[in-house]
């Protein structure tokens, strides 16, 4: 069987090199070659020997998936669509600002949490990504992107923001963050690196342990009744034990605060009062707040707050001392905003028959 080296740490892929007789050392090597240079054809490794070159060849690829479709917003943000296997497809994209550029990649096709604000939740979940195909959408984005004309990354940060709930496909996930944190690889400090979870808690306490970076929790309701229907997972892990869990986290985490992101929905999480309540339930956490306009899309029964709604509700979270950003809609004209990510999905879990800006600097 041929072993795809693009989603393997630096640990397994030196294993790996040892399995051939090679030594460990090489892994740093190719890793660098693929990852670094983007480079996928094992003969342009010039510097590896021949030798190993036309072992790799025979036992091992770096199979990258397939690029559909590049889009281009009129703001600068971009939008890739990647094929995994055939009718399944992900996207991922690229959020330029004026001091960093941002890579919003997915964890999984689909999302079996079905919050119902969320296009991906209303999908349904297909299947886990694999490392290499979270890897995968790095990968192009850095090549399509390169470095800026000071020398540097043009892709700053990475969120695991896209499609899916990172926190469910644990192993995976773990070792990307790995590979990203790699300094043969990205080279990515754990700040500038941010998980997006809506509340997994088990996972979330392994994730402080084994390879703790930068966390945005979705919270989008101030209290438990409101929460389980926005983010049903809350029913199974409620607001009480979210804000311990986070509270542990900051203390381990790259960064002293937790940013809590609100999808502010007309009439049903926007008002003064549901703020006030707000402020009251993260009291003891180091915290900022990333309000983001609910993104619409057909058929989802939800509007977006009005923007003075928005800066009312922003006021009183401010006037209580905390550091509050309104997401920017971006990439609007290629529906790349936040929530509105497709890519596309067979939907295996049936669901639907049973029931029912982020502060890296
Ligand atoms: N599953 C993870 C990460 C992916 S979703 C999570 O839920 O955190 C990334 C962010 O987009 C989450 O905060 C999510 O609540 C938000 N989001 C989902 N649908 C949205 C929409 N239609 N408009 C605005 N934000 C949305
Ligand atoms: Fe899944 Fe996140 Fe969407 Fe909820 S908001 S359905 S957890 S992707």
């Amino acid at each position: 069987m041929t072993v795809n080296l693009l989603g393997l740490t630096q640990k397994e892929l030196a294993e790996f090199f040892v399995e051939l007789g090679e030594k460990p050392f090489r892994a740093k090597q190719v890793m660098k070659w693929i990852h670094q240079l983007g480079v996928s054809d094992f003969n342009d490794m010039t510097d590896v020997a021949k030798s190993l070159r036309d072992k790799l060849t025979q036992l091992a690829v770096v199979a990258v998936p397939k690029l559909l479709n590049e889009q281009l917003s009129s703001d600068g943000t971009r939008k890739w669509l990647l094929e995994l296997t055939p009718g399944n497809a992900i996207e991922t994209v690229f959020i330029p600002e004026d001091d960093r550029g941002t890579l919003c990649v997915s964890s999984q096709v689909g999302c079996a949490l079905a919050c119902t604000f969320c296009s991906t939740g209303r999908q349904g979940f297909n299947r886990n990504l694999t490392t290499a195909e979270i890897i995968g959408q790095i990968w192009w984005a850095y090549k399509a992107l390169g470095k800026n004309p000071k020398g540097e990354r043009v892709i700053s940060n990475v969120v695991l923001m896209g499609m899916g709930e990172p926190l469910l496909n644990f192993d995976a996930v773990i070792n990307t963050l790995s590979i990203l944190l790699d300094d043969m690889a990205y080279g990515l400090s754990r700040r500038r690196v941010t998980l997006s979870t809506s509340g997994v808690i088990p996972a979330l306490q392994r994730l402080q342990e084994q390879m703790p970076v930068a966390l945005a929790v979705s919270l989008h309701a101030p209290n438990d009744a409101l929460r389980d229907i926005l983010v049903p997972i809350n029913q199974k892990y409620p607001l009480k034990q979210l804000m311990q869990a986070c509270q542990s986290y900051v203390k381990a985490g790259p960064r002293d605060f937790i940013t809590f992101e609100y999808v502010m929905l007309k009439d049903v999480n926007d008002s003064d009062k549901q703020a006030r309540e707000l402020i009251q339930l993260v009291k003891d956490i180091p915290c900022k707040f990333n309000l983001i306009p609910f993104n619409p899309f057909p058929g989802s029964g939800y509007e977006t707050s009005t923007s003075q709604r928005i800066k009312s509700f922003k006021d009183i979270l401010v006037q209580h001392g905390f550091i509050v950003t309104v997401r920017k809609t971006r990439g609007d004209d290629i529906d790349a905003a936040c929530g509105q990510l497709a890519g596309k999905v067979i939907d295996k879990s049936r669901r639907h028959e049973k029931f029912m800006e982020i502060e890296n600097d």
